[in-house]
């Protein structure tokens, strides 16, 4: 079977990757990948700089414009992947500018609770490992291991950023519904992103699942990072039993040490309603 390597979910340093936009298009190119999708965290900014260079369509590459929104479902975060979208459109636009403002109050409150545990500084060190990229956890985190408070970034999540833990700042997120009608209304495919990563229960999935449906939700990742076939296998069921075209993307944020590396040879999914197919057609009409 011919290989038919893609990537619908990346990060550059636009949000909490490691690689400036045009370094992660470099590595597609070389990985072989024929249509990729730029999805940093609630920003366009990485998209906006790789779409006015050359280099994508004269290696033939299709680029497509992508976002990971964080939303809420219930208590918990989850991420909706837009991707396609018309990054011009007004609500959208609206949208990633209250998530921008979301993200620098909710980094003042992640601040001042690890300062209450004595992490003192801890907003000054996340702005400047931030630099002007979207500010996240990962930043607090890397801000961490610096100082030496932590040994890794694994470390700091386990103990202090991540789910339940003290940094975990939920409050400012947009509803899952909202997040999803921003890309739709942006003329985007609203993915499901990651759905193993919330490590819910079957039945808890499907609820997610269903409510994603009921708001406008059109497509999941089968395949996210690494996983296992038989992970891939019950997502493609999932997808099926709901109607849903199939997604996949790494979820790359540029280590090379850790993490997994880009593209998805997704040459296996030819016969499920995808994302990559509808994209591909879209991009030559
Ligand atoms: P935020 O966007 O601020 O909510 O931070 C979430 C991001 O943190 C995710 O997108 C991951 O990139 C990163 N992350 C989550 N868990 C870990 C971990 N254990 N080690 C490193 N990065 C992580
Ligand atoms: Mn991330
Ligand atoms: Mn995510
Ligand atoms: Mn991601």
């Amino acid at each position: 079977m011919r290989a038919m390597i893609i990537d619908f979910h990346t990060h550059s340093n636009a949000s909490d990757g490691k690689l400036a936009p045009a370094d992660l298009l470099q590595e597609a190119l070389a990985a072989g990948i024929e249509q990729l999708a730029l999805t940093d965290h609630d920003c366009v900014d990485g998209y906006l700089a790789l779409k006015s260079s050359q280099a994508a369509a004269d290696e033939g590459l299709k680029l497509h414009a992508g976002v990971e929104l964080s939303c809420r479902w219930h208590n918990d975060t989850v991420h909706i992947v837009g991707l396609g979208i018309d990054v011009e459109e007004p609500g959208l636009v609206a949208g990633l500018d209250q998530l921008a403002q979301a993200r620098q109050k909710r980094a003042g409150t992640i601040a001042e609770r690890l300062e209450k545990l004595g992490f003192e500084g801890a907003l000054e060190g996340a702005i400047r490992h931030a630099g002007v990229s979207q500010i996240g956890r990962p930043h607090f985190a890397r801000w961490m291991v610096e100082q030496g408070h932590v040994s890794d970034m694994n470390a700091a999540f386990d103990k202090y950023l991540g789910a339940g833990k003290t940094g975990d700042v939920k409050a400012f997120w947009p509803e899952l519904d909202e997040a999803v009608s921003w890309i739709s209304g942006a003329a985007g495919i609203p993915v499901l992103a990651h759905p193993l990563k919330y490590r819910y229960t079957r039945s808890k999935l499907r609820r997610l699942v269903r409510d994603f449906c009921d708001c406008g939700g059109q497509a999941i990742e089968i395949y996210s990072g690494r996983q296992l076939a038989d992970q891939t296998e019950q997502l493609r069921k999932l997808a099926k039993e709901f109607g849903l075209l199939a997604s996949a993307g790494s979820d790359f944020h540029g280590q090379r040490d850790y993490g997994p590396t880009l593209g998805v040879d997704v040459s296996s999914f030819e016969r499920d309603d995808s994302t990559w197919q509808v994209l591909a057609a879209r991009a030559v009409s």
